[in-house]
């Protein structure tokens, strides 16, 4: 049993230790899992946000101060632990800024689970600084504010209370991604700097303990015809069947000065883990690192043209075949799949003029049977829930929705590896909108996995004691955010 006194466990947050959390009795139950969640605690670039492994679904996400907390639940049990401070990220802020422009939400964690039981966690970097040396892949963040990639690993097998870090991986990284296959060799990939950097991976066959060095596989480079202007790159990259590597991705032409929010097409290409080489989708060997010349030659889904579209995720058949999904503006979701031959569509698994907000992930069931599970915002409405197809995705049916609130949206990372129905997916949502902290939802089939009140809630109203801002009134969060000033700096302002 954990020790429940109060001031004990604002001690051992300000010391930077575990926050301890209170096993009470005869507590409601709610439908989050805790309330110490922050700014975007968690989304589908920074994956798998959490495993399931042994009866037990392990979760990270960004906690307060942008530092990495674990928890985990137990099925058999419905016993909940955590959430423990696992890692501090060198690019928290104290006190916690209440406008999330001043965060910087690119050192939340990727996190898995390797053969033998040990909770691997990457996080805490936007690029890294120029004061951790020379980046050979990329440019460094333009301040020392970009964190620095950490890799931390359990003590011990399934047990979240306890972490050491393994000096293995690049501290230029930003937007880790594990992907571990069958045979346990595990691959870290993530882009190396900050958006002018190319996107590489680690492969690791020892379970994380060790990593080769990284490898490029998306070459960043300045433009031909506008020297001023980068070749740029947001990948996602994930398990495709058997011993296969799927990526998808968009582009991103970085100008300068400034960087924007341009992103333009959809791209798709896959290793063979066997001899780490990719191929594009009709089985045709690729060059690495592939550059913008070679994808728009041989791994191009569609042409966006002057649209915008950014990164989703991907997930094959039982034939291996792909199928994606881009979130274009409005954050309106469209779907395409390699039918054998061709790409479908893409279809907007939205009707036209509906609502917006849509990200998430999907389980592809069949060649034709796609169900995905998104957000979907409406006004102020915000919804997570099931869209399926039963023709190769023509049309989707929108079924009713697991979680529905008024008053704000949802976020969502990826779907939980290797998850169990009773917890596919993790899901925030913002408690006030005078702080950032969120509500933390581990979301299966039938609705939230719930937890005693008392374990769950009194994170918020203890971190506000500490930062002494007290519950804040109307008008403070102008003023705050004058005070503090609220220049964002250029480096802040991707996705
Ligand atoms: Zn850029």
């Amino acid at each position: 049993m954990q020790i429940s006194n109060p001031t004990r466990r604002l001690a051992e947050f300000l010391l930077g230790g575990v926050v301890l959390v209170n096993h009470a009795a005869f507590s409601a139950n709610v439908d989050y899992f805790t309330d110490n969640g922050f700014g975007n605690p968690s989304s589908t670039l920074q994956h798998p946000t959490g495993e399931f492994y042994k009866g037990t679904t392990y979760l990270a996400y960004q906690g307060p101060h942008e530092d990495s907390y674990v928890c985990a639940y137990n099925h058999a049990r419905r016993e909940w632990s955590g959430p423990v401070l696992a890692g501090v990220s060198l690019m928290g802020k104290t006190p916690d800024p209440i406008d999330n422009s001043d965060v910087d939400n690119h050192g939340k964690p990727a996190m898995m689970v390797d053969r033998k039981g040990f909770i691997h966690v990457v996080y805490g970097a936007h690029g890294g600084s120029p004061l951790l040396g020379r980046n050979p892949f990329g440019a460094p963040a333009g301040t020392p504010r970009g964190g620095k990639l950490t890799h931390l690993v359990s003590k011990n097998p399934e047990d979240i209370s306890s972490w050491e870090v393994v000096d293995n991986v690049s501290p230029f990284g930003t937007y880790p991604q594990f992907v571990q296959m069958d045979d346990g060799g595990v691959y870290l990939f993530y882009r190396h700097g900050s958006h002018r950097s190319d996107w590489v991976f680690q492969k690791s066959t020892d379970d994380g303990r060790t990593f080769a060095p990284p490898v490029s596989v998306l070459k960043h480079k300045a433009q031909p015809t506008d020297v001023t202007v980068h070749d740029a790159w947001y990948a996602w990259f994930a398990k495709g069947r058997g011993d296969t590597i799927t990526a998808s991705y968009i582009y991103h032409p970085c100008a300068n000065p400034g960087h924007t929010k341009d992103r333009h097409n959809a791209y798709f290409m896959r290793m063979d883990c066997g001899d780490d080489s990719w191929d594009n989708i009709a089985g045709e060997r690729l060059t690495l690192p592939v550059t913008k010349e070679s994808a728009d030659q041989k791994t191009l889904i569609f042409n966006t043209g002057a649209e915008r579209c950014n990164h989703g995720t991907c997930r094959v058949d039982r034939e291996g075949n792909p199928h994606v999904f881009f979130r274009y503006d409005k954050g309106q979701v469209r779907y395409s799949r390699w039918t054998g031959s061709v790409w479908t569509g893409p279809t907007a698994v939205l009707p036209e003029g509906g609502s917006g907000g849509q990200d998430g992930d999907m389980i592809v069931e069949s060649s034709t049977t796609v169900r995905m599970l998104l957000t979907s915002s409406n006004g102020d409405k915000g919804e997570v829930g099931w869209w399926n197809t039963t023709d190769g995705g023509q049309t989707w049916a929108k079924q009713p929705p697991l979680l529905s609130r008024v008053g704000g949206g949802y976020g969502i990372g990826a779907l939980v590896e290797n998850f169990t129905p009773e917890g596919m997916v993790v899901v925030s949502a913002s408690i006030s909108s005078q702080h950032l902290y969120r509500q933390m939802i581990l979301l299966g089939t039938d609705g939230p996995v719930k937890r005693p009140e008392a374990e769950a809630a009194n994170i918020v109203k203890d971190l506000l004691k500490i930062m002494k801002t007290g519950p804040l009134k109307s008008g403070d969060k102008q003023v705050l955010a004058v005070k503090k000033g609220k220049k964002k700096e250029k480096y802040m302002e991707e996705e």
